[in-house]
């Protein structure tokens, strides 16, 4: 039996199940403090013989093993989760192996094995919801380098008639700053939901998120890009990204239909979890060959 962690900013989400992303239990636990939430989460598992647990988490995170403070969650601003370590406290606890990666990572391996993305080597998943963050499979291997990427914190262009200043506490107006649900909210002063039917909102949302894509296009080349999160929950918006996007990229590369090319998510909102569920069953693997 496998364990499964999605750890997000207001709730995690543990389950457990086995290899081919089946699950049979899980549980939902707010995101408090470290010190509340993650007794709870041990505790969930205790009832079961879990063999491996993979853990998809909001970051941003140290993934890299050599470092000395892998497995810690590393600056975020939500109060006692700064440099605390997330996989030793829940190794302490299970002396089994751990697969760690960020949750959106762990969502693109999830699509791309049973979801939208099913049998590609190369996809992306990018969530647009409180804030905005991608993980991509290249060549089969989910991406890392020094660190995991932060697609979500990339510079795009403002729209000419959009005097928002932006609210990216790092970068006042990086895409997250300018395209994540708290932005659209600050912006037209309502909630996403209720601007459904305003039409401009979702122009303007499609205009970003078509940059950011261009980009993610023109330096990953991925198979398929699979977009997330409760902002994309107003299908509105894929028209204009189609339409912004093939006005950016002007047929200089070649790319599939669009609207099979990028698509909602195939396993809805459990991609992370099923993801973080395969990410522990590739720990097990690993932690069975023999060199
Ligand atoms: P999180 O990012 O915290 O995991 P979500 O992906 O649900 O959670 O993102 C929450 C953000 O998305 C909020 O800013 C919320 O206003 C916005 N949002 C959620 N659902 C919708 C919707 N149906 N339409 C538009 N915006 C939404
Ligand atoms: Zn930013």
């Amino acid at each position: 039996m496998l364990g499964a962690i999605e750890a997000g900013g207001t709730k995690f989400v543990c389950a457990v199940g086995d290899e081919k992303g089946k699950i049979t239990d899980r549980i939902q636990i707010p995101t408090t403090t470290p010190e509340e939430t993650l007794p709870k989460v041990i505790d969930f598992f205790k009832k079961y013989p879990v063999e491996a647990i993979g853990i998809g988490s909001f970051g941003p995170i140290d993934v890299n093993r050599e470092s000395p403070t892998y497995g810690h969650i590393t600056s975020t601003p939500k109060p006692g989760w700064k440099d605390y370590p997330f996989v030793q406290t829940i190794q302490d606890a299970f002396d089994v192996p751990m697969g760690f990666h960020t949750d959106v990572n762990a969502a693109a391996l999830g699509e791309a094995t049973f979801g939208a993305a099913k049998g590609l080597d190369s996809c992306l998943y990018i969530t647009v919801g409180t804030g905005i963050g991608a993980g991509a499979l290249v060549q089969g291997q989910l991406l890392q380098g020094h660190s995991h990427p932060e697609m979500g914190h990339i510079l795009v262009r403002r729209h000419p008639r959009d005097p928002y200043h932006g609210r990216c506490p790092y970068h006042d107006d990086c895409l997250e700053g300018l395209a994540a649900g708290p932005a659209i909210e600050e912006r037209w002063g309502e909630k996403g939901i209720r601007l459904a039917e305003r039409e401009e909102v979702w122009e303007l949302e499609g205009y970003y998120i078509a940059q950011a894509l261009m980009q993610y296009i023109l330096i990953l080349s991925p198979k398929r890009i699979i977009l997330g999160g409760g902002v994309m929950n107003q299908k509105q918006v894929f028209p204009s990204i189609y339409q912004y996007l093939e006005q950016f990229l002007r047929d200089y590369v070649s790319l599939p239909e669009l609207s099979e090319y990028i698509v909602s998510p195939g396993l809805g909102n459990d991609a992370g979890i099923t993801g973080a569920l395969l990410l522990a069953r590739q720990a097990w693997s690993e932690s069975r060959k023999v060199y």
